[in-house]
């Protein structure tokens, strides 16, 4: 059983990372690493490495694997860095991202989420991580400023605190637009002020707080 997992796992790298452009040594070993199939529900495992997101609970998604290949490469980890990132979820992201970057902050709206994501963490013998429960919109300041800065739900604008807690030269990875769809941006904070570029379309459930939306049943 772990054989055929670890099969699925190759076969998602070569299939759906390699073969549409992803590049990063680091980030295909990482992935090829990370049991996807341990964040995700019984029942669902058997989906775990397809070309898709998957429902977690909560009405949340695991992102699609890809999606979290293209996000992590554009980070440029190097491995010294310190990462923020908005959006535990079911802690896969966080898991890649602590496979290459030396500490990783993670802030989950949702208690049940950040709490499973804590045990499965943990229990993957992932010590470099730390995951609280808050609106994650207005960052981690005590912990800040970050090198990179990860945003896994989409928001209606990028939010101030966030580019305040990025350091000069950092990079913050975050979609942008309406509530269901947007436009993955990179934006880069330089001595000449913060550059953006916008790498694809994309399709997350919405980040929601004081500089993201409001939470549909408030
Ligand atoms: N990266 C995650 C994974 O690997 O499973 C998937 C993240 S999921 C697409 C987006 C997550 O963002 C959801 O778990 C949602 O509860 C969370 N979220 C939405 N708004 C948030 C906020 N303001 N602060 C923290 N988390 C938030």
């Amino acid at each position: 059983m772990a054989n055929d997992y670890e099969r699925a796992r190759l076969k998602m790298v070569d299939e759906q990372l390699v073969a549409r452009g992803i590049k990063d040594p680091r980030v295909l070993s990482a992935m090829g690493r990370v049991p996807r199939h341990l964040f995700i529900e019984e029942a669902l495992r058997d989906r775990a490495y397809g070309d898709h997101a998957l429902p977690i609970g909560e009405r949340q998604t695991i992102s699609q694997p890809y999606m979290v290949a293209l996000m992590t490469e554009a980070l440029e980890l190097k491995g010294s860095e310190r990462v923020l990132e908005i959006g535990t979820g079911s802690g896969y992201q966080t898991a890649v991202l602590a496979e290459l970057a030396a500490r990783i902050y993670s802030i989950e709206r949702i208690a049940g989420l950040a709490d499973k994501a804590r045990w499965v963490l943990a229990s993957l013998g992932y010590r470099n991580v730390a995951v609280k429960i808050f609106d994650g919109t207005y960052g981690w300041k005590d912990q800040s400023p970050f090198d990179a800065i990860l945003v896994t739900a989409g928001s209606p604008e990028v939010p101030p605190p966030l580019l305040e807690q990025l350091k000069e030269g950092g990079r913050m990875l975050i979609p942008v637009g309406d509530r269901t769809t947007q436009v993955l941006k990179k934006v880069t904070k330089t001595p000449a002020g913060v550059e953006q570029s916008s790498l694809t379309g994309c399709v997350f459930v919405p980040l929601i707080g004081g500089h993201g939306w409001v939470a549909e049943n408030a």
